[in-house]
């Protein structure tokens, strides 16, 4: 069995790959296991130099890592080569902070002493996306690697050179033998491989769907599980916002990488008396976007990834439409080679339309208009999804208020959602459950150990107080 890396941009086939067979998966999983065994013994300051290395070589590559992601998903190339600085910045930070993070923690109780360690797991198993080939997985492993565990990476299927490319660098890096596999293997292999004894636990970034395989999967196994799924962030404009940066920053909320992100604003949320001004403003910084040839450094809008894709977004935007959904902007493929959408707005969206109650991985924004703002809470948690969420309004009080109301794992406030390694990242509902970056994304594939030392020194309970 193969898998293919198609140039989206040209249709044409990069290269083809033969997935992994039995014994090149067993001999990966038996390396992982036994790399784990010492490296779990290292120093923090010993894997903070291997991840400083990292970042180093990222750096270095930046180049020739961001053009396999260009052509094989079609990302616009100078967001490609951000995309290689925030890995390496990723590595840096966790290089940095690791130690703090995972220090023992003193618990005054009865005992001697007591107090709780992070401890690694082993190998834990990372089942990844396309849409970011490389931030999914550096945000993932950068903490997982630091706090001593190993990782084996199935990337998606279209972005193998992206995949192997992500083995190499760890080696090059000199990081020892076997702390990083990529196994080119299909999506269906991946309930086999969590149920395997040498992998101890699994991350999974990508669709509800898959995640609920996955979460099935590890369950069943009684495996920990890391969950970052789909999302349709509502961006949620008030009355008093500043409708100029508010227009402006939305066309970045929804359009970059393609509107390929996760925490996209994907649903615009506006309050009526301003609605008008703001799809106005929207559509025409929207205009502007170049669609092109994602190697050419002015290009904006690449193509998306595959055929099936664009034609699931075309379908949803073409059944909304049909539903009454008023097409502002584009509304349909780019006629010729390659798989490109028109940059799209569609507005007087209702809450039955597909572009509101699913999840549109694409150049697709929406844009609903409330009576006021409890309307707008109401219509933003109106969502299978919870990932993040935007909340345009001069009045910061009110909007902290708002925040605590707003069913999603982030709340950004006049500004767009980004993914920060100093921040938890992470969402509920169908966007699913963990958190990565932060403290807490180290603190996820970690045995939190309680250690007690006696002699006690007193009874356990306190005596009660009247
Ligand atoms: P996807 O189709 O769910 O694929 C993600 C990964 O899961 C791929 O490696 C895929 O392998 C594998 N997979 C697919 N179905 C599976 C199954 N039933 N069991 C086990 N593994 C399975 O998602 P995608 O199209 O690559 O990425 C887009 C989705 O990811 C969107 O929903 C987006 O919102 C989400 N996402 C979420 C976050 C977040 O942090 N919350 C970040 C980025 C993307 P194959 O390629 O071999 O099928």
């Amino acid at each position: 069995m193969s898998i293919q890396s198609i140039n989206p941009a040209t249709e044409e086939v990069i290269q083809t790959f033969e997935v992994y067979d039995e014994k090149q998966i067993n001999q990966a999983l038996d390396q992982a296991r036994a790399a784990f065994q010492s490296w779990r013994t290292t120093t923090f300051a010993e894997r903070s130099v291997h991840l400083h290395n990292v970042a180093t070589y990222l750096r270095q590559h930046k180049e020739e890592l961001a053009r396999f992601s260009t052509l094989e998903m079609g990302k616009p190339i100078s967001e490609a080569e951000g995309e290689i600085d925030k890995c390496a910045w990723a590595c840096d930070f966790y290089a940095d902070n690791a130690e703090r993070f995972l220090a023992d923690e003193q618990i005054a109780t009865n005992a001697t002493q007591s107090y709780v360690s992070y401890l690694p797991l082993g190998v834990v198993l990372a089942v990844m996306p396309w849409n970011y080939p490389y931030w999914q997985i550096f945000r993932f492993a950068a903490p997982a690697l630091m706090a001593g565990n190993t990782v084996v990476l199935k990337h998606a299927s279209n972005v193998s050179l992206a995949a192997l490319a992500i083995e190499r660098i760890f080696k090059e890096s000199g990081l020892p033998e076997g702390i990083f596999h990529t196994l080119l293997v299909p999506g269906s292999s991946v309930e086999r491989l969590i149920a395997d004894p040498r992998v101890a636990a699994v991350t999974l970034t990508g669709s509800d769907a898959a995640g609920v395989s996955v979460g099935a999967a590890s369950g069943h196994a009684l495996k920990k599980a890391v969950l970052e799924l789909g999302g349709s962030d509502a961006f949620i404009v008030l009355a008093d916002a500043d409708l100029d940066a508010a227009a402006q920053t939305a066309v970045r909320a929804r359009f970059q990488n393609t509107g390929q992100s996760c925490i996209a604003a994907k649903r615009f949320i506006v309050v009526e008396s301003v609605a008008e001004a703001f799809e106005q403003k929207f559509a025409a910084t929207a205009a502007q976007l170049r669609v092109g040839n994602p190697l050419e450094r002015d290009t904006q809008i690449g193509p998306m990834p595959r055929a099936d894709l664009r034609a699931e977004l075309d379908a949803q935007v073409q059944a909304s439409v049909k539903m009454g959904a008023r097409v502002v902007l584009g509304g349909k493929p780019v006629e010729g080679k390659g798989f490109f959408y028109t940059p799209t707005i569609l507005s007087d969206v209702t809450e039955d339309m597909p572009v509101f109650n699913t999840e549109t991985f694409g150049p697709v924004a929406a844009i609903i208009r409330a009576k006021d703002d409890e309307h707008a809470i109401e219509l933003a948690n109106n969502s299978q999804f919870g990932l993040s969420s935007n909340l345009w309004t001069q009045n910061i009080e009110h909007a902290r208020q708002l925040a605590r109301r707003i069913e999603a794992g982030g709340v950004f406030i006049n500004s767009m959602t980004a993914s920060d390694p100093r921040l938890p990242f992470g969402g509920v509902k169908r966007s699913g459950y963990g958190r990565e970056l932060s403290l807490f994304g180290i603190r996820e594939f970690v045995n939190v150990q309680t250690v007690w030392v006696g002699p006690a020194t007193g009874p356990q309970m306190p005596a009660p107080t009247k």
